[in-house]
Formats: structure tokens, C-alpha cells, sequence
């Protein structure tokens, strides 16, 4: 069996080698294809063969990876006149391991089933740090039969290959993800601004804040207590409490001349859910006016966020899950 990879970069090189390991102990060929020829030299030295184009890499190839920059690149090498879609054999499988548009991978998606493909998205996460040590998330979107029959070459490349859902869903939570990511950073950056200029030293703030229930918890694990299972009451802090404690911080902005606009739109959110009679609520019933702006309503059985919870345990220091 051979096996492809195309996109050999910050990301692409590393993912390749390690899945190179896993394919020379188990009999397989490598073969790898990007745009700057000599970012395979790596990868042939060790034994892989460099394609000419894409095309006549998918003609040689059963299973196919590709590490590309973003929508254009993964549109030219999946479906050009030299590209995968013209060179691809029946059955085969094609993983797109760059962040993309979950439009564009439907799109290939259903080009390539036109003519018995497959098409995977599988975003990954971890960084240039994480490709090289396999310590990697892979979200995949697509067939799970494909997923299942190609999950031992995921697993050489990352440590946490999942299967999401039908194709697309592994870009959209990649993009959750790093949506999630940099809306956190930003309003980081303008609560500590506040902070150092309220006069407190950055390491010393930063370590006292990293101590409390938010930083002693795993980001996205505070969704399990009321958001996912749509539980606002009993609260477990009441709306009225927080919503006095961002009152005080964005008071303290303008004291200071900080411009807060995070603060002051979620302080305007939870303004409006007390407008509501919501006071005696939890403090994180203000997500559900976004939720009801999307006419969405959650209710995740609890049973099932336990039983996730099992499999992928919070962090051990957590103050409010031991
Ligand atoms: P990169 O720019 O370092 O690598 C891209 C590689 O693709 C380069 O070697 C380039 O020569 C090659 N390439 C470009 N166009 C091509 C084409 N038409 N045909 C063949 N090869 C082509 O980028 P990267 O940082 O490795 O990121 C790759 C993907 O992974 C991106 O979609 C990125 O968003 C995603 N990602 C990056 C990180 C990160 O921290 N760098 C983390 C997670 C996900």
C-alpha cells in the first residue's frame, strides 16, 4: 500500500515524518509532493519518493494527506487538471489535514463521490510543538467507515484522532476552536491591561488569576455545568453577584482610562438577562440570550456529558470537579 502526503511545511514536514516511522514498520511506501521541491528532501532521504504533481501522486497512492495553507491551495491540488480528483483510484481516500472552509471541503466532498472517492476533513491542533511529537488532535468530518479503516495512519500522526461527524465537521469545530482561542486572547489582553494598570505587577497578577477556579479548570470545561445541559438553576453563583463583580471591573476601566469592550459588551449582556428577572439565575444564564438570538435550544443529556467527562477527565487541580 502506498500512502501520500502533500504539503510538507511547519506542519506538513513533521506529520509526514512521523507517519514515514509508522509506514516503514509496517511495509507501506511514502510518497510526497509540494510546490517547493526541497521541503521533501527530508522525507526522501529516508525512502519516500517526490511526485511531480499531485496527480501523478494520487495515481499511485490508496490513502492521501494533505498539509496545504488554506481554501486555495487545497481547491488547486484537490481538483486542477493535475490535481488529485484527475489522478485518484477508485475507493481511495483523500484526508485534508489544513484548516479549511467547511463549504470547500463539502464541495470536494461530493466532487470526489461523484466518481467513488472519498473525501475526509481533518483539521489538526497542536502546533508546529505537537506535529513533531505526535502529542496532535485530529478532528475528522466525513464516513466514519473510512475514518475507522484508516484510523491507524491518524494515529501515527496524532495522539487524539476523533471522529466528529458527516463531512465538514471537522473544520467547523477546528473553527470553534480557534474562534474560541482568539476571542479568550483578546479579552485577556484588555483584563490584564486593566490590571497592570491598576498597579499590579504582570507575573505576579498572572500567577494569582492562573490559581483561581477559571485558571485552575480546563478552558472549555465550564460549559458542562449549565450550557450544555441547558441547567441554569439552582445557581451556582448568582447572576446578580457577577453581575455586580463586572460592574466593579468595568468601573475600574474607566477609572483608569482602559478602553474595555469585551467587559462592557458582556457586561451589557448580563444587564439584560437581570432586565429579564434572571438575578436569581445562574451567572452564565446571559448564554442563552446568543442562543436565542440563533433560535437554538440545548439540552445535552446529563448522562452523556458524565460519560465524556469519564473518558477525558478535568484538570486534577480543578477546585470545582474533585
Ligand atoms: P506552511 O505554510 O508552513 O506549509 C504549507 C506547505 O504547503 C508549504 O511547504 C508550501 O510550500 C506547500 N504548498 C503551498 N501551496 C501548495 C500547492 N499548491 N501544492 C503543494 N504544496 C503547496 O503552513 P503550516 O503552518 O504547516 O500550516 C499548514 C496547515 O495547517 C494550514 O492550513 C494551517 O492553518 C494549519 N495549522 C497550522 C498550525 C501551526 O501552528 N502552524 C497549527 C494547526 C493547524
Amino acid at each position: 500500500m502506498k500512502v501520500g502526503f502533500i504539503g510538507l511545511g511547519t506542519m506538513g514536514a513533521s506529520m509526514a515524518a512521523n507517519l514515514q516511522t509508522y509506514l516503514l514498520k509496517s511495509n507501506h511506501g511514502l510518497v510526497v509532493y509540494d510546490v517547493n521541491r526541497q521541503a521533501g528532501d527530508a522525507h526522501v532521504a529516508k525512502g519516500a519518493t517526490f511526485a511531480e504533481s499531485p496527480k501523478a501522486l494520487a495515481e499511485q497512492c490508496d490513502v492521501i494527506f494533505a498539509s496545504l495553507p488554506g481554501p486555495p491551495e487545497v481547491e488547486a491540488v484537490a481538483l486542477d487538471k493535475d490535481g488529485l480528483l484527475a489522478g485518484m483510484k477508485k475507493g481511495a481516500a483523500f484526508f485534508d489535514l489544513s484548516t479549511n472552509s467547511p463549504t470547500l471541503v463539502r464541495k470536494i466532498h461530493a466532487l470526489f463521490a461523484e466518481k467513488g472517492l472519498h473525501m475526509l476533513d481533518a483539521p489538526v491542533s497542536g502546533g508546529p510543538n505537537g506535529a513533531r511529537s505526535g502529542k496532535l488532535a485530529l478532528w475528522i468530518g466525513g464516513e466514519e467507515r473510512v475514518y475507522n479503516e484508516h484510523k491507524a495512519f491518524l494515529d501515527a500522526i496524532g495522539d487524539q484522532a476523533r471522529y466528529v461527524g458527516p463531512i465538514g465537521a471537522g473544520s467547523v469545530a477546528k473553527l470553534v476552536h480557534n474562534c474560541a482561542g482568539y476571542c479568550i486572547n483578546t479579552a485577556l489582553a484588555e483584563v490584564f491591561s486593566m490590571g497592570i494598570k491598576g498597579g499590579v505587577e504582570p507575573l505576579a497578577l498572572w500567577e494569582a488569576v492562573r490559581g483561581g477556579a477559571r485558571g485552575r479548570g480546563r478552558t472549555f470545561d465550564g460549559m458542562v455545568d449549565q450550557f450544555l445541559p441547558g441547567k441554569y438553576e439552582p445557581a451556582q453563583f448568582a447572576l446578580k453577584l457577577a453581575h455586580k463583580d463586572m460592574r466593579l471591573a468595568t468601573e475600574l476601566g474607566r477609572e483608569l482610562g482602559v478602553p474595555m469592550r469585551v467587559a462592557n459588551m458582556a457586561y451589557a449582556e448580563m444587564t439584560e438577562a437581570m432586565n429579564r428577572g434572571w438575578e436569581k439565575k445562574d451567572s452564565r444564564s446571559p448564554m442563552q440570550l446568543q442562543l436565542e438570538r440563533v433560535g437554538l435550544e440545548l439540552k445535552v443529556d446529563p448522562q452523556r456529558i458524565k460519560e465524556a467527562l469519564e473518558r477525558d477527565p478535568p484538570a486534577k487541580g480543578d477546585p470545582k470537579r474533585s
